[in-house]
């Protein structure tokens, strides 16, 4: 043993019996049985704080990786909202240019817009516009600038519907 130093201590009296018993058994002197304890117990704690530290770095690790899930999920996110308001200005400028008027119905002579030729096929009377519109491909009564102009905006609206939808 290295160069000893005293050490008064006072044990729980049942603790005091079982270092007694040990060093009975091992008929070892009670000062050597309590210095080999107490080395155990501080190796112990050695390897419990070496333990421990190696969790800290494990733990920070699964930090740093949930910090970059994080990060990539909010540039994902800020991304899909400037996606969507692009989508939400492409849906109001086709609807708005949908409610533009195109021409005059053939058979009741009021005006009709884009969205009563392409989507609901008839002017407000009920007239079906589509028969009258691809039976007369120069129909006098619609304008064919507004049309081409209406027909491009329902041609992007179904382009980003596709869109979306591939989404
Ligand atoms: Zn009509």
């Amino acid at each position: 043993m290295s160069k000893t130093a005293p050490l008064y201590l006072r044990l729980p009296s049942d603790l005091k019996d079982q270092v007694d018993l040990v060093a009975d058994a091992s008929e070892a002197s009670l000062t050597h049985v309590v210095a080999g304890l107490v080395e155990v117990g501080l190796r112990n704690t050695d390897v419990e704080i070496e333990r421990l530290k190696g969790r800290i770095v494990e733990l920070e690790g699964q930090l740093d990786d949930v910090r970059a899930d994080r990060d990539g999920l909010a540039s994902e996110l800020a991304q899909l909202r400037e996606e969507m308001s692009r989508g939400r200005a492409v849906i109001e400028t086709v609807s708005q240019r949908l409610r533009l008027q195109v021409g005059d119905c053939p058979s009741c002579g009021l005006p009709v817009n884009g969205e009563q030729v392409f989507i609901a096929g008839a002017c407000s009377e009920g007239h079906n516009l589509q028969v009258e519109l691809f039976a007369q491909p120069s129909a006098p009564s619609f304008r064919q600038k507004e049309l081409v102009a209406a027909l491009a905006v329902v041609g992007i609206a179904l382009g980003v519907a596709f869109m979306v939808a591939k989404d």
